[in-house]
């Protein structure tokens, strides 16, 4: 299957979480991988297994212009000899971004379409479209979310937990897949809190339901800073703060805003004395390399 590398559970230390008497632990999970980095490569996992098992030799996935989730693929697609197909959100533009460079680069075909049509792309008459197309494939959903993506990030979870102990697991949240699992993969006694970077992403509580029945979980609403792909001066600061302090690079559409979001929590004094958190770096710092600061 696709490589992986196991990574370090690091202590960050600041004045802040010593006043406020938290311990805070940091799953360094972009580091499993070079190019299928963070929470990707277990959403993947399970997929792409499925995929082999059944004998397909093409994965067609969905994803917008920045997605890690397509970059992601497009390296594992490489990595196992399959060929691939991005379906792409909107028109194309050149030249191509840093994301949708490598996406090709790695061999995968960009396929464009309409904001319309791209609403509409899980109904089964676009997906036959597709199959009319590009014949037989093996079809992963937008951002990879599905009930294999789950069991990936559950199995995930249950591996951090083994590795130490922590009363509130952190991650940021897009699709909701998964924080499903992480939640499938812990008991009870551990409180996960999702961050979800999509603005009023209400959707997101039947989203989860639909994976698990557990209820040792909330979305934090509040640290979206205007919305999916948003960056505000505020977070950029925050950005370069963190980096020289701790030594751990960010990206500002998810990882960032968690990242801001529980350090505001922990000077509200929302976690009880002697807490440990422990955060999960879901990766996607190719997405940092677009930006210059
Ligand atoms: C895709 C992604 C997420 C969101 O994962 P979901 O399962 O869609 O909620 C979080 N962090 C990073 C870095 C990602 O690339």
């Amino acid at each position: 299957m696709i490589n992986y590398t196991n990574t370090a559970i690091v202590e960050l230390k600041s004045q802040i979480f010593e006043q406020f008497d938290v311990r805070v632990l940091l799953k360094r999970e972009d580091q499993n991988h070079p190019f299928i980095s963070g929470n990707k490569w277990w959403k993947l996992k399970y997929n792409l297994e499925r995929a082999l098992k059944d004998g397909h030799s093409t994965l067609v996935t969905f994803g917008g212009a920045y997605s890690n989730h397509l970059y992601a693929t497009a390296a594992a697609a490489r990595e196992l000899g399959l060929n691939s197909i991005a379906v792409i959100r909107g028109e194309e533009t050149l030249p191509l971004n840093p994301t949708l460079s490598f996406v090709k680069a790695a061999g995968t075909q960009l396929y464009y379409i309409s904001r319309e049509a791209y609403r509409n792309k899980a109904a089964p008459s676009f997906i036959q479209q597709l199959h009319d197309r590009f014949g037989n494939f093996y079809l992963i959903p937008e951002g990879g979310t599905n009930a294999l993506a789950v069991k990936g990030c559950a199995e995930w979870a249950k591996l951090v937990k083994e590795e130490v102990d922590f009363d509130y697991l952190c991650l940021p949240v897009g699709t909701g897949g998964t924080m499903a699992g992480v939640i499938e993969g812990l008991n009870e006694s551990s409180r996960v809190m999702g961050f979800p970077v999509l603005k009023g992403a209400i959707f997101l509580e039947e989203e989860i339901k639909k994976y698990t029945f557990k209820n040792n979980w909330e979305l934090v609403y509040d640290y979206h800073f205007g919305g999916y792909g948003k960056i505000t001066d505020e977070l950029i600061e925050f950005i370069i703060q963190f980096e020289k302090q701790f030594n751990v690079p960010l990206d500002p559409i998810y990882t960032a805003k968690m990242m801001f979001g529980l350090i505001d929590l922990i000077k509200k004094q929302y976690f009880h004395q002697r807490s440990t958190i422990l955060i999960m770096h879901t990766g996607g710092l190719q997405g940092r390399a677009g930006f210059n600061f």
